[in-house]
């Protein structure tokens, strides 16, 4: 957290989004509830509001939770053969867990990369 800031790299303002960070500074929070981001940031005062990620990261999780689950279905399926019924009970669970978790890491890399893509300011 020590990169000067006009110095950001995309990889850096990817890196503060996803851990929730401000992607200019990296010590302000990002979000002040589950997916809601904060007005500004409480060091630098970027303005989040201008940042709105829309559907964005909802897409990209969605994305990458289905490149994992539905082969570890597949895999689940051919290496134990449950029956349809427990293996929908272990896979939407698990589906669910997983966009939950990933979701607001997601989307905090995505404001990273508008923050990023739109110019420092
Ligand atoms: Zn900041």
């Amino acid at each position: 957290m020590t990169d000067d800031v006009s110095t950001a790299s995309w990889f850096t303002a990817l890196l503060r989004g996803f851990f929730r960070l401000c992607p200019k500074c990296g010590e302000g929070r990002l979000f002040q509830a589950y997916l809601t981001p904060e007005q500004s940031c409480t060091c630098c005062h970027l303005n989040f509001t201008r940042l709105n990620a829309d559907d964005g990261p909802a897409y990209i999780t969605m994305g990458l939770v289905c490149l994992f689950i539905v082969p570890f279905f597949f895999v689940i399926q051919a290496l134990y053969e449950p029956p349809f019924w427990l293996a929908l009970l272990i896979s939407l669970p698990l589906t669910l867990l997983a966009i939950l978790g990933l979701l607001p890491l997601v989307k905090g890399a995505f404001i990273g990369a508008l923050w990023k893509s739109r110019g420092e300011d």
